[in-house]
């Protein structure tokens, strides 16, 4: 098969497209024929290189896979070649107690397909049978593997850590990304009032496409300043942030009281400051979140089905372009998700 592949941890340099041997269905595995795949910054990390991290190697890229059944394993029931299928990136053991309760995001084998096992940046994937999905509706191969990480990020970081509720205002950095353009849109159909932050003039319309009330662009206007405004002083009640540095210490700024930080990413630097005085005073929440269950994807699927939650598609490469696709991705030109075709 074709495959975009690297053999060791470096810059979007060390992709290469080339062959590489088809995947087989082993045990209760199924190989799926890749129609799309999403590229998320998780990418972008495993390729520069993770402390601990061994992947597979050479190792395939790729998390959001889209595509159709081509070949079951051993043991494999559920599924039958020829289903299309959205693959749930989410791996884990599947017999714990996390996993028994469907909090499977909290296994302690959790992993994503893609970051140790090989992914999606490839023509096959062979993934856990159970992990195989119905495929959403109508909706375009593109559009589906616009969905599953970035929705079910956004999904769990807003319903299940912060505990939106109707009415809150909430403030979303960085729209342009696929979380952001995500967050946005589930905040609303929450019934919260949303802000978002964008990097440039050009990318304003679309925030407000998405359902955002307030746009600020960050690079010429004070997003703290403008949340002030925004709710005639009060603060926010919930800021989601993915940046870190700066931006995440600024954004306890921007919080109310009672007010909670969700830290789902850490795009610019893994190390943040912040000023506990505003922590303590204004009895923040300071949360994490990372990925969310099964439970919440098959919820999050019903409504991308229903069409009240839209996948925001940017542009999709060829396989054999990926490396500009990641560059674009890494140059924040992108407005939603960023995919290869095979
Ligand atoms: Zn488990």
């Amino acid at each position: 098969m074709k495959a975009v592949y690297f053999d060791r941890c470096g810059g979007p340099e060390v992709l290469r497209h080339g062959e590489r041997p088809d995947p087989v269905a082993r045990e209760g595995e199924a190989v799926v024929r890749v129609r799309a795949c999403g590229i998320n910054h998780l990418d972008l990390w495993v390729r520069a290189g993770l402390p601990g991290l061994e992947p597979e190697m050479p190792h395939i890229l790729g998390n959001d896979v889209v595509g159709e059944i081509v070949a079951v394993g051993p043991g494999v029931t559920h599924v039958t070649v020829g289903d299309r299928t959205l693959v749930n990136p989410a791996l884990s053991c599947g017999v714990c107690t996390a996993c028994a309760t469907g909090d499977n995001h909290l296994c302690r084998s959790y992993d994503v397909l893609g970051r140790r096992r090989n992914g999606g940046y490839a023509e096959l994937v062979s993934v856990p049978a159970v992990n195989c999905l119905p495929f959403p509706g109508s909706l375009s191969w593109e559009e589906a593997a616009a969905v599953p990480l970035v929705f079910l990020t956004a999904w769990h970081m807003l319903v299940t850590r912060a505990h939106v509720a109707p009415g809150e205002d909430v403030l979303v950095i960085g729209a342009g990304s696929g979380v952001g353009s995500a967050a946005i849109q589930i905040a609303r159909l929450i019934g919260a009032r949303v802000m978002t932050t964008v990097g440039s003039d050009d990318k304003i319309e679309f925030a407000k496409s998405l359902g955002a009330e307030r746009v600020v662009n960050y690079r010429t206007q004070d997003f703290v300043e403008e949340a002030k405004t925004w709710t005639a002083k009060r603060g926010v009640d919930v800021v989601i942030e993915h940046i870190g540095g700066e931006t995440l210490e600024r954004s306890t700024y921007a919080l109310t009281r009672l007010g909670t930080l969700v830290s789902i990413g850490s795009h610019d630097t893994h190390w943040g400051r912040l000023d506990l005085r505003h922590v303590y005073s204004k009895n923040l929440k300071i949360v994490g979140t990372n990925l969310g269950s099964i439970l919440e994807l098959r919820t999050i699927l019903d409504y991308v089905a229903d069409g009240r939650l839209k996948p925001v598609v940017d542009r999709a490469f060829p396989l054999k372009d990926a490396r500009a696709a990641v560059q674009h991705v890494l140059d924040r030109k992108n407005k939603g998700k960023v995919l290869v075709i095979p």
